[in-house]
């Protein structure tokens, strides 16, 4: 099949599966390598785990080390200024420092591709005028997509936050034709813009959104979609290891993973990756330049992974979109359940109006009961209960051993969607 011209940023997004994983093992040795050489944390960690640098030759091997957590690089941060000890280079070489909440002292070296072929991915080119609402003051975010925009051609309006009048009114004057910010705020842009009396059809030249930040919620994708006649995209990123780690292709069924990364999904209380499609911990290590002695980052966010093959044409494995925070995540007989993804099997069921699900344990062995009511009285429910238990097993990969239908107002008003009463004793 013959490619269409231009379709991805560059060839590294369809090699083979096979090629990828040589050059991410192979990349993922001269990481480590390096920072063991330069990074004194890198050093000090692997030196703690009793593990040899040249024993990490593939991405199995990582399950070798600990997580690094957020406040691991506070700590370091704090003992050892400004850096912490994950400088793998001479200061002199850094070209920009941001700082992130901690606050944390993240730097870079390089110029960077990485939004870009997400940015590609949502149709900016050359002749699109677009409106970067991220900030532009410390964090990375503003800088780090402003370079995407402009690899792939399109002109930025640097626009930032906090002024949505003088944003409406700049994407009027500039004819603008992408916004790149997070959903809330193009909903809350539309809603302004519409009681200033405009016509976001007519008026506006807005066609391409790109959105990070938060995920993109159906309901909200929808709208954008078929209301006001926009493209939608969306990107994962996370500030510490340095940026995008995954991003949405037109087939929206999942994010593809940037080769600049090695992405596991793990038990968070173990560190041991998971099979595809079970829900686990994002974790990320940089591999793409020698900046970060960054190692093992847990982002604390839930996803799962996706192995097979997408009909874009990426061979990248996908990750689902964000189910939750690893505080947020329940464990039934060895699965992570989260209340985001049962909300999304119940939330596709037009008789449901409300559930909840009850965690507890009977006889060593856990038991997961969904309790509904319904919208209306339903004669015979054999049929939902048997399509409601075969979604929920698909999506979240445990059997409810118990579906119960309950008469209106059963379930109090205050609940907690996924509810633990396990006692450990
Ligand atoms: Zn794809």
């Amino acid at each position: 099949m013959a490619v269409e011209p231009g379709r991805y940023f560059d060839e590294t997004e369809t090699i083979t599966p096979e090629a990828r994983e040589r050059l991410q093992n192979e990349n993922l040795y001269q990481a480590i390598g390096y920072a063991y050489r330069n990074a004194p944390f890198t050093r000090g960690l692997l030196d703690k785990a009793g593990v040899r640098p040249f024993s990490i030759r593939t991405v199995k091997d990582l399950e070798m080390l600990p997580i690094i957590r957020k406040n691991d690089l506070i700590e370091a941060q704090t003992a050892s200024p400004p850096f912490g000890g994950l400088l793998a280079f001479p200061v002199a070489e850094v070209e920009r420092v941001f700082i992130s909440p901690g606050p944390i002292y993240e730097f870079q070296s390089s110029s960077i591709q990485w939004f870009a072929r997400s940015m590609w991915a949502a149709g900016f080119r050359k002749g699109d005028i677009v409106v970067n609402t991220f900030t532009y003051h410390m964090s990375p975010a503003g800088t780090l997509f402003h370079e995407g925009l402009r690899q792939c051609g399109a002109t930025v309006v640097v626009m930032g936050t906090g002024n949505t009048d003088a944003l409406i009114k700049a994407m009027l004057d500039l004819q603008v034709t992408g916004f790149v910010g997070t959903p809330t705020y193009l909903m809350n842009v539309i809603k302004k813009a519409e009681e200033a009396g405009y016509n976001l059809i007519l008026k506006f030249a807005l066609k391409k959104t790109w959105f990070t930040g938060e995920m993109l919620p159906p309901s909200l994708r929808h709208i954008f979609e078929e209301t006001y006649h926009l493209s939608t995209s969306q990107a994962y990123a996370v500030t510490e290891p340095g940026g995008a780690i995954a991003y949405e292709c037109e087939e929206k069924s999942g994010l593809h993973l940037m080769d600049d990364y090695i992405v596991e999904i793990v038990d968070p209380q173990t560190g041991r990756r998971l099979k595809p499609g079970e829900v686990g911990e994002i974790v990320v290590t940089p591999i793409h330049n020698k900046s970060w002695g960054l190692v093992r980052f847990g982002t604390g966010d839930l996803s799962s992974l996706i192995t097979a093959p997408c009909s874009c044409g990426r061979t990248a494995h996908k990750i689902s979109g964000i189910v939750g925070r690893t505080g947020d995540a329940v464990k039934v007989r060895g699965m992570f359940v989260v209340a985001k993804q049962a909300e999304q099997v119940l939330g596709s069921f037009e008789q449901v109006a409300k559930f909840q699900i009850i965690v507890d344990r009977r006889a060593s062995r856990d038991e997961l009961c969904l309790k509904i009511e319904l919208n209306s009285e339903s004669g015979d429910t054999g049929k939902l209960e048997a399509d409601i238990d075969k979604k929920f097993q698909e999506v979240c990969r445990v059997k409810p051993d118990k579906i119960e239908f309950l008469p209106p107002g059963t379930i109090p008003e205050s609940h907690k969607t996924l509810e633990d009463i396990r006692k450990w004793e």
